[in-house]
């Protein structure tokens, strides 16, 4: 979708990535790397500094307690992450439990890995305020004797739920009764709106052995073209995820680990100021949106718009909708089906993603051009 905005001249609300520059600082700290000559490989699994300040960030943020040596991989992305982990722990015949709708990639890993994905999809929300739901009924008949593990994805991508103790609870002790691993990406943990709080599964005590933690650096700090991640795991899967990541990549760019230390050390403000700027954008575009006749789930979290655009084009599918917008009204949106990967079966048909990880005057842009073509 991205190729198609910058072909039709469209305002890109598909891809997830910011239109406004990182913080300053990041940008001293990464050249400063380079000029302090960080620009040969750093130890495979991450720069000790990099790893120390994960660890410190981790306890206190996330209530997860890890030992830099032993548990943390510094990864290319959270991308890489997820893929190094499912590499490391699945095998083939596993099944491999995904949480739908979710982000494009976990599917393709768990199938490189030679597992079997099985989707668990989110119960429809019953009213625009309310948040995707877990059926707790429905998500016990998934687990069996294969089950080796679960994706979970909070704050969510792409409806912005983001998961409650009682979700992780259920989690936890489905995984503990199967004997299963949950890789949970967080990238999304400090984008958070309306008081919600951010839950890591990896804290709970039962879940210590049994957890990939996976988060990154590109969301928070605004620099996805950087390709820093990590993983968080007991040192058993540790061991595991370090030889996959140093046969796949050998190492996350060295310098760029070196300007993370400082992303690591921004004050408390830079995240209130970063939630609070998502706030206002979030609100722009979910009240132009709904003004326009889209059906749109409020999320409380990550920087997405899932909405239902049934009551403006009865008849289209997602992928044709996608086109006549990026082509008639030049605005760039995600097709729902993208976030299902399911076999045979496609949801998100009636459904497209919108990002508002830009700009106030990008956002503003699309939604004259969206009111003037729905007008
Ligand atoms: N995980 C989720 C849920 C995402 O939405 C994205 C990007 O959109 C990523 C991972 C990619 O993360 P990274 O840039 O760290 O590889």
């Amino acid at each position: 979708m991205t190729r198609l905005a910058n072909k039709f001249g469209a305002v890109n609300l598909a891809q997830g990535f910011p239109d406004f520059p990182c913080p300053a600082e990041l940008k001293e700290a990464a050249s400063s790397a380079v000029f302090d000559d960080y620009n040969q490989y750093s130890i495979t699994w991450g720069a000790p500094e990099l790893r120390d300040a994960i660890a410190a960030k981790e306890r206190a943020y996330n209530r997860i307690d890890c030992d830099p040596e032993k548990n943390i991989v510094v990864t290319c992305g959270t991308t890489e992450g997820m893929v190094a982990s499912q590499l490391a722990i699945l095998d083939p015949g596993d099944e491999l439990i995904i949480i739908s709708p979710h982000y494009e990639n976990y599917a393709p890993d768990a199938i490189i890995s030679g597992a079997r994905p099985k989707y668990f999809v989110l119960s429809e929300r019953r009213d625009k305020d309310e948040e995707f739901e877990i059926d707790e009924e429905k998500l016990k008949t998934e687990f069996g004797p294969n089950t080796r593990g679960i994706v979970i994805n909070t704050p969510h991508n792409p409806t912005g739920k983001v998961f409650s103790m009682k979700d992780l609870k259920l989690i936890a002790d489905l995984c503990n009764d199967y004997d299963a691993v949950c890789f949970t990406d967080e990238i999304y943990e400090h984008i958070l709106y309306d008081g919600a709080t951010h839950l890591s599964i990896g804290s709970f005590s039962s879940m210590q052995d049994r957890t990939v933690t996976i988060s990154g650096f590109s969301k928070t700090y605004s620099v996805t073209g950087w390709r820093v991640g990590y993983t968080i795991a007991s040192e058993k899967l540790t061991n595991a995820i370090k030889k996959v990541h140093d046969f796949l990549t050998v190492g996350a760019p060295h310098p760029l680990q070196m300007a993370c230390v400082k992303a690591l050390s921004l004050p408390e403000s830079y995240y209130e100021s970063l939630r609070k700027d998502y706030e206002r954008k979030r609100n722009l575009l979910l009240s132009s949106l709904e003004d326009i006749g889209f059906k749109c789930v409020k999320p409380r979290g990550a920087y997405y718009i899932w909405c239902d655009f049934s009551e403006l084009d009865k008849t289209s599918n997602d992928v044709e909708f996608c086109m006549h917008l990026v082509e008639k009204a030049r605005v760039a949106g995600v097709p729902g089906s993208s976030f299902f990967f399911l076999d045979g079966k496609v949801g998100g048909r009636k459904e497209i993603r919108f990002t508002f990880s830009k700009r106030i005057e990008t956002l503003q842009a699309a939604c004259e051009r969206l009111k003037s073509s729905f007008a």
